[in-house]
C-alpha cells in the first residue's frame, strides 16, 4: 500500500514537474517575445527620429544657406522677353527628368542649360534651349567646356545666340540665389542683356508656369525680375497633363503602344 501510495506521489510529482516547467518555459518565451517586440518598435522609433531630424537639418540647410532667397525687384519695363513653347517644354521636362515622383526626393538633383533668342524691336526672344548637365543638388554647373563650344556652334548655326542660361530648383521654388549670382555675373559678360531663367518644376500646378527670369545688377549684387509672355497660345491649366503625357519621351520610352505591342 504504501509502496503504491509512493509511486503515486513520485508519478504526481513527475507530472507536476513537467507541468510546471513547461509552464514556466512558455512563460518565459512570451516575456522575451514582448521584450524583443518592445525593444524593435523602441529602435524603430529611435531610427524614425533620427531619420527625420537628419532630413529636416538637411532641409533648414538647403533654405537657409544654399538659397538664401533674395527679394525680386519689380521693373517698370514692359514685357521685353517673350519664350517660345519648344523652349519651355524643353526646360521643364529636361528639370523633371532628374527630379520626379519615380525618383526618391532625396535623389533630386538640378539642371542647367543654355538659353538660344534673338533681338528684334527691342524685344528678347527666346526661341530654343540647349540642355546642358546635371548636378548634384547643391549646385549644377557646365562642367564641360567642349560641349559649351559644340552648344555655341549649334546655337549660332540657327542664326540665334547665347542670351542667358537656365536651371532648376526642384521643389524649392523659382527664386535666384546668392550661389547663382556668379554664374549670372559669367553670362552678364558676355552679353550685358543676360538672363537668368529659374523653373521650379513642382510649381507648374495648372495656375503657373513654374519658372521666373531674372537679371542682375551686378554692382549691387540684386536681382531683378523680368517680365515675359510665352510666344504661342499655350493654357497654363493643361501643363500638368502635358508633362506627364510628354514624360516617357525623356526616360527613352514610347509614348503609348498599340495592342499588340510590349
Ligand atoms: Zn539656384
Amino acid at each position: 500500500m504504501e509502496n503504491e501510495d509512493n509511486s503515486y506521489k513520485e508519478s504526481l510529482k513527475k507530472s507536476l514537474k513537467k507541468e510546471i516547467r513547461e509552464n514556466l518555459k512558455s512563460e518565459i518565451i512570451n516575456e522575451i517575445v514582448s521584450e524583443l517586440k518592445a525593444e524593435e518598435s523602441l529602435l524603430k522609433k529611435e531610427l524614425v527620429e533620427l531619420l527625420s531630424k537628419k532630413i529636416s537639418s538637411a532641409e533648414l540647410k538647403k533654405a537657409s544657406t544654399k538659397h538664401k532667397q533674395i527679394e525680386p525687384k519689380k521693373t517698370s519695363e514692359d514685357v521685353e522677353c517673350l519664350i517660345s513653347v519648344k523652349a519651355f517644354l524643353k526646360i521643364s521636362s529636361h528639370a523633371l527628368k532628374y527630379a520626379n515622383k519615380e525618383i526618391p526626393k532625396e535623389d533630386w538633383v538640378e539642371v542647367i542649360g543654355l538659353l538660344a533668342g534673338k533681338v528684334s524691336n527691342h524685344k528678347l526672344y527666346i526661341e530654343d534651349a540647349y540642355p546642358m548637365g546635371h548636378g548634384s543638388a547643391v549646385y549644377a554647373e557646365i562642367k564641360e567646356y567642349k560641349n559649351f563650344v559644340k552648344a555655341f556652334k549649334d546655337i549660332k548655326k540657327s542664326n540665334l545666340f547665347i542670351c542667358g542660361w537656365y536651371h532648376s530648383h526642384p521643389s524649392y521654388g523659382a527664386f535666384m540665389s546668392s550661389e547663382d549670382l556668379g554664374t549670372q555675373a559669367r553670362y552678364q559678360k558676355l552679353w550685358d542683356k543676360s538672363i537668368a531663367l529659374v523653373i521650379d518644376p513642382y510649381e507648374i500646378d495648372g495656375n503657373s508656369y513654374g519658372f521666373k527670369i531674372f537679371r542682375s545688377n551686378l554692382n549691387t549684387e540684386e536681382w531683378y525680375s523680368i517680365p515675359f509672355e510665352i510666344t504661342e497660345a499655350l493654357d497654363v491649366s493643361t501643363l500638368p497633363e502635358l508633362l506627364d503625357f510628354i514624360k516617357p519621351i525623356i526616360d527613352g520610352k514610347a509614348l503609348f503602344l498599340e495592342y499588340d505591342e510590349d
